[in-house]
């Protein structure tokens, strides 16, 4: 694992953990009831996360491609939710989690409709929904709807296609049934042919990981900056996800992780944290569900580290905002007792900085604190013999996620290893349980201190 060499390789730093405490579990067996799926080194194993600014981290074998496999499905539904509108789709397919494995015949009595989209007979059904006046232009539209999510064309892996369509006889009788229920009107061979090259969609974890950054971020890629689809499909995908995308082990998913996520059998995992940021995660080998074993046991830890469960939602909701401060107080913009501050801010400039913090802070605000301080300290003139200085004033936040207390105590760290100082100033007194930050209640006791830290310069009172 190597040191962090700017702040924000930190959340890099913190993938290569997860990482290198799971690379020696070797539990569970790959797909071979698809035979070209059998052909992986089982050992791969890599994770991305991107967060909603287009930075991805990644640790591991995140650019080996692998086939998307049923982690297509929620990204085929966004396009069938966009063509006919949520009524019409669910018209023919449910949204209720079927608690049975992905490839399970059960349809509901009655109706004839496949229990949700993410099952198969689900999926048969949604990417028959797509519309196209062939079945090429209806492919054609899916791999551009994939692609776009991605950020960067994607293309099919030939070999698996085929493999899936010799040994794709469970997913035909599947479509058999719901033709004579009603469910499915499309012709089967065609609606199969497209739903097996959805499947053989070739993807990296990078790519996954920016596709479920698309859907946490409302619709946007934030790679391309190019609106994929809305933020209100989004959220339909992203709750069917949630309940129903890890097929019989749904629940206990929401229980234990609870992020929106949808695992493929050639071992991929995609999931979002709404608002924050996407992971891609990769590794072959499946447990009994078909989801993979070390994708679904990092996830589960990022999550619960970081505090991530879409149910967990401070009571006091603010946007965050982290604003460098320098500017604003050198501008004579702050109270008027900022104006000491603004003083002592201008006089040592070079070594000195202040960011606010403001309203609920997660992944995604810490993240922008931890690449303004890198651009900040990158601008620096070189060989200042006085150490940095970086005030953090949290006056104003009304929460800190886990995470980003996380990611200010690393922060922290990252920056007394290397000689520099870090004072906090909060009147609530939060502990961010870190050595080597120092907090003051007052903001302006915070900045004379600083001052004093920085510079020559004599401190203020
Ligand atoms: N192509 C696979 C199938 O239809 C997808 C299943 C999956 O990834 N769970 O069997």
């Amino acid at each position: 694992m190597a040191a962090p060499e700017t702040l924000s390789d930190i959340v890099t730093s913190f993938l290569d953990v997860v990482h290198d405490r799971l690379v020696d579990d070797r539990r569970g067996a790959v797909a071979d009831y698809i035979p070209q799926l059998a052909e992986v080194d089982p050992e791969l194993f890599g994770i991305a996360l991107c967060g909603l600014n287009g930075r991805v981290y990644e640790s591991g074998d995140t650019d080996v491609p692998f086939t998307i496999q049923s982690a297509s499905k929620p990204f085929v539904y966004s396009l069938a939710l966009d063509d006919r509108g949520l009524d019409a789709v669910h018209e023919r397919v449910g949204a209720e989690p079927s608690g049975e494995a992905f490839n399970s015949v059960k349809l509901e009595a009655g109706t004839g409709r496949p229990p949700n989209p993410m099952v198969n007979a689900g999926a048969i059904v949604t990417t028959s929904l797509v519309d196209g006046a062939s079945p090429e232009r209806r492919f054609e539209r899916i791999l551009e709807r994939l692609s776009a999510f991605a950020g960067r064309q994607l293309s099919v892996d030939e070999a698996v296609f085929a493999s899936e369509q010799e040994s794709g006889d469970r997913n035909r009788a599947l479509a058999y049934l719901m033709r004579g229920a009603g469910s499915l009107t499309a012709p089967v061979g065609d609606t199969l042919d497209t739903y097996f090259r959805q499947c053989s969609i070739l993807v990296t974890a990078h790519d996954i990981a920016v596709m479920g950054a698309t859907l946490a971020n409302g619709g946007v890629n934030p790679l391309t900056r190019r609106r994929v689809t809305s933020a209100e499909t989004c959220q339909h995908v992203m709750t069917i996800m949630a309940t129903c995308g890890m097929y019989d082990y749904a629940g206990e998913w929401l229980l234990r992780a609870g992020l929106p996520a949808k695992s493929g059998v050639a071992g991929g995992l995609v999931a979002s944290s709404p608002g924050e940021f996407g992971l891609g995660l990769f590794s072959p080998r499946l447990d009994a569900s078909g989801a993979s074993v070390r994708a679904v046991v990092a996830a589960q830890r990022l999550a619960n580290r970081f505090g991530l469960h879409v149910l967990h939602r401070p009571l006091s909701l603010s946007a965050s905002e982290v604003t460098a401060a320098n500017d604003e107080l050198e501008a004579g913009l702050g109270a008027e007792q900022d104006a000491a501050a603004a003083q002592l801010l201008q006089d040592h400039a070079d070594d000195l900085a202040v960011w606010r913090l403001r309203g609920y802070i997660d992944f995604d605000g810490a993240e922008q604190l931890l690449l303004d301080v890198d651009a900040w300290l990158q601008a620096r003139p070189a060989e200042r013999e006085n150490p940095a200085v970086i005030v953090l004033d949290l006056t104003e936040v009304t929460q800190l996620q886990s995470v980003a207390v996380w990611m200010l105590a690393a922060l922290a760290t990252w920056c007394r290893e290397r000689g520099m100082r870090v004072i906090a100033s909060d009147p609530q007194g939060r502990s961010l349980g870190v050595a080597g930050l120092s907090q003051t209640p007052d903001f302006d006791g915070a900045v004379r201190d600083a001052a004093a830290t920085a510079g020559s310069g004599t401190p203020a009172g």
